[in-house]
């Protein structure tokens, strides 16, 4: 298989640009995203600052430009209430989850210990490589299988399994591992290396120890990384300014019934229902699951895709 590697390095830059675009910060590291096959190791780092190891948040899409979700702060979302009024009304093939598609992801920081080869060119000097620092960011189920490896060691009684995955230079490394199951599709599996290994290994323990634990100390708080942690009126207001556009961009349509009779849609019109084609200006256009649903594969296509967390959910 050929990969274009600087179409994706270009994409994966994009992604950690806009993906801070709600504070206007720059991220103080790359984004590292488990797009494709190989097993991905790592050290995942306690965030010393919010006492915690990792985030899950929910953002919407318009084009280039993340909006967060306020479900990502347990709130009610004008964005998604405009996104299911304009579904119901206009059916699922009307593709407004195609159009602005909402993603849940998690994050954290983390060193890498390995990377395949599939994730970036050896030759692009630009690339994350074997030692640096990350937001290590990925799927809400995996978001859940790291949650579960830390809570399984936390219940270890007298066990050191705790911090030793993320407080502590020599202990614990963590693989991510996206393979093919039936039918092709992707599976992730987190599995936790039982076998100590130092995290920074120069030969100099105490050396290396202190470098760890420095690097823990001076790393920003998780909860300023990406979304702050409680939502800002910039939040709110972006929410709501997404609901705008949603039903501007669908109010102007019509919607033509399967006998190709065209009828603009009315602010009391229920009745519309079934299999039902929306047309954006004069241009008529159905959308439906693509052939590759059900084969979440978490490409550039997939991050694109409406359908891709009901498809990585169905994967
Ligand atoms: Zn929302």
């Amino acid at each position: 298989m050929k990969i274009n590697f600087d179409a994706l390095y270009n994409r994966m830059n994009e992604d950690s640009k806009s993906a801070n675009s709600n504070s206007g910060n720059k991220l103080p590291y790359p984004v590292v995203y488990p797009h494709a096959d190989g097993k991905l190791t790592f050290k995942i780092l306690y965030n010393c600052k919010n006492e915690i190891v990792q985030r899950i948040i929910k953002r919407h899409e318009n084009g280039k430009e993340k909006i967060a979700c306020l479900e990502t702060y347990g709130l009610d979302c004008p964005a998604c209430k405009a996104i299911k009024e304009m579904t119901d009304l206009l059916g699922k093939d009307a593709g407004i989850w195609r159009k602005f598609p909402t993603k849940e992801r998690g994050f954290c920081f983390a060193i890498l210990k390995d990377i395949p080869d599939t994730y970036y060119d050896a030759n692009s000097k630009d690339a994350p490589k074997v030692g640096d620092i990350v937001i290590l960011m990925y799927p809400k189920s995996v978001y859940t299988d790291i949650a579960n490896v830390i809570a399984d060691a936390g219940k270890t009684e007298g066990s050191d399994v705790f911090t030793g995955i993320m407080a502590k230079n020599m202990g614990f490394l963590i693989t991510l591992d996206r393979k093919r199951g039936t039918n092709n599709i992707p599976k992730y599996e987190v599995k936790l290396s039982l076998r100590e290994k130092k995290c920074i290994d120069t030969g100099d323990d105490a050396a290396d120890d202190a470098k760890f634990d420095e690097i823990l100390s001076n790393l920003p708080a998780l909860n300023d990384i990406i979304l702050p942690v409680s939502p800002t009126e910039e939040i709110h207001n972006g929410a709501k300014a997404l609901a705008d556009t949603v039903r501007q961009f669908y109010a102007n349509g019509a919607v033509v019934q399967p006998n190709g009779a065209n009828i603009n849609i009315e602010k009391d019109n229920n009745m519309i229902s079934g299999n039902i084609v929306a047309t954006t200006g004069s241009v008529s256009k159905t959308v439906k699951q693509p052939d590759c649903y059900g084969n979440h594969d978490g490409s550039s296509k997939c991050d694109s895709c409406p359908f891709e967390t009901e498809c990585f959910n169905a994967s």
